[in-house]
């Protein structure tokens, strides 16, 4: 979720795992068992977890989840850990199994062969260590053969990838110098155009390098020192030179990108050029050769996210001596496909990617490693076989009823709003209406015919794969634009809006339990999931789904007076959270993170009504002395559970457009009936007075 990050959970994207998209730290599976569970503690909410020494009023975070938070040590594999990571590590076991049997029951050339042989050649480790960078050859070879610009632009063309979701992943990253992303035409929604972004960094955002904190000071004195391990492995001459110089070109590379915050302004962003615009526009770069590398030749109408940065990258092309940049290339070619070298640089990428910039203690296991590469390059594949296992039609057909009675309520609160206009309101309803809603799995599977994979070929199955799922993007230029299309996979513990589709993905892995659970009361299920469908709901008509009119295009369907109002409450949103602060020296971004922070807001509002709604036909008991409202924010609170490690946390902090775990569980202090349900009195710590509360739907 960016231009504001549209999805419910926060992904840790690490410049390794950025070989093929978007694959989250990992893990290993079993619970971490809370203090006191006993056999007659009730079922479905953690109720052992909760710290009853903590008052709700003032940390609602600790009250929720304490006593897990005392009990719990994040494993030594992973950055962070919560009921999210727990959930991912139990549906990356169940992958691999899958996998596993697909393998072996699989005729040749079958998907299940593809899925089966992709797995089993990266586990093939004394292979992939027997060949070395033999199989990284011709690429080292062909950036060896560069003598001029032309060639320059050309290699660098080469490199583009479709790795970088403005609107729906809202991954903003990628460390080739531009990131591609397809998608429909923002002012003419019935068109697919090419998206270009800012890209080009080993680091994960500008600030790592110009942040003048010694905190970052000393991030790239270790990231310089990796530069430099990295050519020596690859046996090359003159490593702290190249270091120095691939670091000093991707300094520069820095100063002319765009602020994450900034990069989220859709209005900013919605650059329309012409082919002829960027010889014209951005001189440096040798356009057409860069282009043709690319696959993108033949187009005239492209968008070009962050113009100023486009202009600077260009200019360094030609600013920066050739000898650089072959280095810079040859660096980031080894880089990036690292997870498929031999362990010294696994080891290498791991200890900088992981350990430095995330704190993660130990590498995880090469099958977790194994899932997460073949569900970056077959995930609907994949995704097929798990939606048929694990998400029966009944969970389907529940997941489906209660999002509709989320809608339901949801139009409930637009007809309550007193301060919206009667014209804005109608649209709004209107936009609900044509809200497109995915439940589990896409209704038609990607297709895989064409991707060849090779078993012992680790590397060129990678290579293939992301050729694949780039020239599966390109195909989509100049076709009528499918709202059906999927941007998550089955077994994607996430969910999403896409906003100028107007669309939402509930991905199966996400409905299960401790989301989503057939074997516990309804409320529960609100408290968890239910924010989390109304969080999605809501970003269709928050700060940037206000932009979007139901067709996707990029018109803003609000009266001032109503948009004004909007604002107004996201101001207050953005000065309560700038104010928290999980370490001395930084504080959440209010701004980066608002259209998240309103998201939750609005999800939590409306997934209370919904469970009001379903009180008529079948009212909730207590359970275990607690009301079925402490119910419903409990279950909320722990849904947001979460230790993460310090390097991991300033990470997010830098790039994430969501605000930290902890201080979206005290998303509570803005719903009225949260102070009535745990008595929260003024001079608590969370306590807002009611004119302070946000509410914006
Ligand atoms: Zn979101």
């Amino acid at each position: 979720m960016t231009h504001p990050p549209r999805s419910a959970l926060s992904r840790l994207v690490t410049v390794a795992a950025a070989l093929a998209g978007l694959i989250t730290a990992a893990g290993p599976p079993g619970l971490a068992a809370s203090a006191g569970a006993s056999a007659d503690t009730p079922k479905g909410l953690d109720f052992a977890g909760i710290d009853r020494s903590v008052a709700p009023g003032d940390d609602y975070f600790r009250y929720a989840n304490g006593l897990w938070l005392k009990a719990t040590e994040i494993p030594p594999d992973r950055s962070s850990y919560g009921t999210f990571a727990q959930l991912a590590e139990l549906t990356r076991q169940r992958t691999a199994d899958l996998i596993r049997e697909a393998a072996g029951a699989a005729a040749p050339g079958s998907e299940a062969a593809k899925i089966g042989d992709y797995y089993a050649s990266f586990m093939d480790e004394e292979a992939i260590e027997r060949k070395g960078l033999e199989p990284l050859l011709p690429v080292l070879k062909a950036i060896d053969a560069i003598q001029d610009r032309a060639g320059l632009s050309r290699a660098l063309g080469a490199t583009l990838r479709a790795d970088v979701d403005v609107l729906n992943n809202t991954n903003l990253y990628t460390e080739n110098l531009l990131g591609l992303w397809v998608a429909q035409d923002l002012d003419d929604p019935t068109q697919y155009v090419p998206f270009l972004l800012q890209g080009g960094l080993g680091m994960p955002d500008r600030d790592y390098y110009l942040d003048v904190s010694p905190k970052m000071a000393e991030v790239r004195s270790r990231y310089q020192a990796h530069i430099a391990g990295v050519w020596t492995l690859a046996h090359l001459p003159d490593a702290p030179g190249a270091a120095a110089r691939i670091f000093e070109l991707e300094q520069h590379m820095a100063q002319v990108h765009v602020s994450r915050a900034e990069s989220e302004e859709v209005l900013k962003g919605n650059n329309h050029w012409a082919l002829h615009d960027f010889a014209q526009r951005a001189p440096g770069l040798d356009w057409p050769a860069f282009f043709a590398a690319a696959g993108l030749a033949d187009q005239n109408r492209f968008v070009v996210w962050q113009p100023s940065a486009l202009i600077g990258l260009s200019a360094l092309t030609a600013s920066v001596p050739l000898p650089t940049w072959k280095e810079y290339l040859r660096f980031h070619a080894i880089e990036h496909v690292s997870p498929y070298l031999s362990r010294a640089f696994v080891q290498e990428n791991f200890a900088f990617h992981e350990q430095v910039l995330s704190g993660t203690p130990q590498l995880r296991p090469r099958w977790k490693r194994a899932v997460d590469e073949t569900n970056a390059a077959l995930g609907e594949a994949v995704g097929k076989l798990y939606a048929q296992r694990y998400f029966p039609p009944a969970e389907k057909a529940r997941a489906e009823a209660m999002v509709r009675n989320l809608v339901t309520a949801f139009a409930a609160r637009i007809d309550r709003l007193e301060w919206m206009a009667p014209e804005t309101r109608l649209k709004a309803k209107a936009k609900l209406t044509t809200l497109k809603v995915g439940v589990g799995y896409p209704d038609k599977w990607r297709e895989y015919s064409g991707l060849r994979v090779v078993r012992g070929e680790a590397l060129g199955n990678a290579e293939r794969a992301e050729l694949f799922t780039l020239h599966y993007h390109l195909a989509k230029l100049g076709r009528p634009v499918d709202r059906s299309e999927w941007c998550m996979t089955p077994q994607t513990v996430n969910a999403v809006n896409l906003p100028a589709m107007n669309a939402l993905n509930f991905p199966a892995a996400m409905l299960q339990p401790p989301y989503f659970d057939p074997g516990r009361e309804g409320v529960m299920d609100y408290g968890a999931i239910g924010a989390i469908i109304g969080h999605e709901i809501s970003h269709s008509f928050d700060d940037q789904g206000a932009l979007f009119d139901a067709s996707g295009r990029l018109r803003n369907w609000w009266t001032k007076s109503d948009f004004a109002h909007f604002q107004a409450a996201g101001a207050r949103l953005v000065a309560q959270f700038d104010i928290y602060r999980p370490f001395p020296d930084i504080h959440v971004n209010g701004k980066q993170t608002l259209s998240e922070n309103i998201a939750d807001v609005a999800g939590l509002s409306v997934a209370f009504d919904g469970w009001r709604l379903t009180q008529k036909d079948k009212p909730t008991p207590a359970i275990w002395g607690f009301s079925p409202e402490q119910l419903f924010f409990l279950s909320f609170g722990q849904s947001w559970r979460q230790k993460i490690r310090e390097p991991a946390l300033r990470q997010r902090i830098v790039t994430d457009g969501h605000a930290p775990a902890e201080y979206r569980a005290d998303t509570v202090r803005n719903i009225d009936p949260w102070y009535e349900t745990f008595g929260v009195q003024p001079g608590q710590k969370l306590y807002l007075a009611s004119a302070d509360r946000v509410r914006v739907w």
